[in-house]
């Protein structure tokens, strides 16, 4: 059974994280802060006088010391948060932190403008007679791309301090969702009444007994559907300011504002999106073979997680699952393994579930200190993969801190989901390889389809939803209850198919999804999962221009735009090829699978 803690004193340290390793003490935080606060009005006396390659060079170099403080200031405040999202202390730093972020944003907001007020060849005149800012160049000529979507020196001014009120959709469902919801009761394994938290839910929602997953469901929903009409209303806010910006902005659409920084063409969106319908033929066998499987007269959204092979329940400890998915990253050489094995250690991991703590898992690469990752840790293989997933994160901060200069060391997220996601492939192929008994076996080949299904064809599906619902808003058509209802109702269906019976729940999915209030970011997961499984097959195979070229691809950050780092591991988005052989894949998985 997995060890709970009813409080963080009771954790072992070495499964906390160790926050003096941002800041040895509030005292020094605050000199940080102190230090950032001055140096702003230092930053704004540049506002008109910057006329050659040294004074911008001066700029460029003193805001980049002023923001990588700041980076720190932030993540000291957040990662305390997110332990214990009651905490006060933690919140308040946090809200210092979000407030000086404002008035950053304020000092600087001149630059922008003034820099795409530039002839480009003054622009590069000042390089030339600067030869540090080469330093600076990509950056420079990359927002030279923004120059239609940047507005003049006032409104950019107006919309900087309009910064934190624009957030807020955003901001309240979060506190919604991570501090104030309350979920519904469920019957614990004494037989007594207790309150359902997330942790639980992922576990009992894969539970055998139908009633126990029919329960969570209740439970589970029971909140979203009570506040149906503020989170739609969050939502709709939240949709509305992005159709509003890409409007404000010049873009012709919010789709392609969202797609923008990453230099992806809505083709691509559109692409997985179509390419993923025509082949959904696949999916639909699958729902149909688990409802055969688990011998339903009716299936329900609360048979979908369910694991189809009776009886196997793997109880991997956390240092067990360490172990593993050490063994099973062989084939990205000694070195990877190696510094991964050093996280643990070093205490760069925090593991466990209490009370108040940010739910679900993520990686944080802190350029100046060490990746941090969080997990709510189960003793499960849902928690195995979770785990495989951040560390890959992880590994791709490492390395990208390791070998890129400041400015290019942050990877986009279009790039991050390939490195979590080969990580995962591999895993699931070690231990399919390595399991001799059947049941464990077809238990685990289970286990792939079904993540495959939450990584792909969800996502996909997610994706969806944000199209049509951000294109309602530029059409002008009220977002509400019964108007997201509907859309993901009907997207439901097209995705699993007809053979799912609805429980009045389905069609209020939307509104405990929260990646809803990053837009047109869950695309990534499926476009990095289809490529993740392009590259982990070859690394499988054994070649070892794959190995190199993806180290490379880990070790390259944000040093060019995802799809042309992508292409150096042989991955082409620009076409469907990748996405249909992803699709192919899931085809034969599931032929495999119901033999
Ligand atoms: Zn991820």
């Amino acid at each position: 059974m997995t060890v709970t803690y009813q409080s963080r004193e009771d954790v072992p340290e070495k499964e906390k994280w160790r926050f003096e390793d941002v800041y040895a003490s509030a005292a020094d935080w605050e000199k940080d802060y102190q230090y950032i606060e001055s140096m702003l009005p230092k930053l704004k006396q540049f506002d008109g006088s910057i006329n050659d390659g040294a004074s911008l060079y001066q700029y460029l170099s003193q805001k980049e010391e002023v923001s990588s403080k700041f980076n720190l200031v932030y993540v000291y405040g957040m990662l305390q948060a997110d332990v214990d999202t009651r905490d006060p202390n933690a919140q308040s730093l946090v809200d210092r932190a979000k407030q000086l972020a404002v008035k950053m944003s304020a000092a600087s907001s001149f630059f922008m403008p003034f820099l795409l007020s530039l002839e480009e060849n003054t622009l590069k005149g000042y390089i030339k007679q600067e030869p540090k800012l080469e330093y600076f160049e990509q950056d420079l000529l990359d927002a030279f791309r923004y120059k239609e979507h940047v507005l003049t020196k006032e409104k950019e001014e107006i919309l900087s301090q309009l910064g934190e009120a624009l957030s807020a959709p955003s901001h309240t469902y979060s506190m919604i969702n991570n501090a104030d919801i309350k979920f519904g009761d469920v019957t614990n394994e004494e037989g007594m009444k207790v309150e359902l938290t997330r942790g639980m839910y992922s576990k009992l929602i894969e539970d055998e007994d139908r009633d126990k997953r029919k329960e969570a469901y209740k439970a589970y929903y029971k909140p979203y559907l009570q506040l149906k009409n503020s989170i739609a209303s969050t939502l709709a806010a939240n949709i509305k300011t992005n159709v509003t910006l890409a409007r404000l902005r010049n873009y012709p659409s919010a789709l392609e504002k969202g797609l923008f920084g990453d230099k992806v063409p809505r083709e691509v969106y559109e692409n997985l999106i179509t390419a993923t319908k025509a082949n959904i033929a696949p999916l639909h066998r699958y729902t149909q073979l688990r409802k055969e499987k688990l011998g339903l007269e009716e299936l329900r959204q609360y048979d979908l997680n369910v694991p189809l092979v009776k009886g196997v329940k793997l109880e991997i400890s956390y240092d067990e699952a360490y172990d593993t998915l050490l063994q099973a990253l062989t084939p990205l050489g000694k070195e990877y393994a190696a510094a991964l094995k050093s996280f643990k250690d070093s205490r760069y991991i925090d593991v466990r579930e209490t009370p108040g703590k940010r739910s679900g898992a993520y990686n944080l690469g802190v350029y100046d200190v060490h990746p941090f990752v969080l997990l709510n840790h189960h003793d499960d293989l849902d928690s195995m993969f979770t785990m495989i997933h951040e560390f890959g994160h992880a590994m791709h901060s490492y390395y990208s801190s390791k070998h890129q200069p400041r400015i290019s060391a942050g990877y986009s997220i279009f790039v991050a989901e390939v490195a979590s996601t080969v990580n995962e492939v591999l895993l699931i192929h070690y231990l399919l390889n390595k399991e001799t008994n059947e049941q464990i076996r077809k238990h685990l080949l289970n286990h792939f389809i079904d993540q495959f299904r939450g990584t792909f064809f969800t996502q996909v599906m997610f994706a969806e939803f944000e199209k049509i619902t951000h294109e309602m808003a530029e059409a002008g058509t009220p977002l509400n209850v019964e108007a997201f209802n509907k859309i993901y109702e009907s997207l439901f269906r097209q995705y699993n198919g007809e053979i799912v019976v609805f429980d009045d729940e389905v069609k209020y999915g939307w509104s405990r999804i929260p990646h809803f209030y990053r837009p047109f970011y869950v695309y990534k997961y499926a476009t990095g999962f289809a490529s993740a499984i392009h590259i982990a097959e070859k690394l499988l195979s054994g070649d070892q221009e794959i190995k190199t070229s993806y180290l490379e691809f880990l070790k390259s950050g944000g040093s060019d735009y995802p799809l042309e780092l992508l292409k150096k591991t042989g991955v082409d988005l620009t076409t469907s090829e990748p996405i249909d052989h992803a699709l192919s894949r899931f085809d034969q998985l599931v032929t495999e699978f119901s033999k």
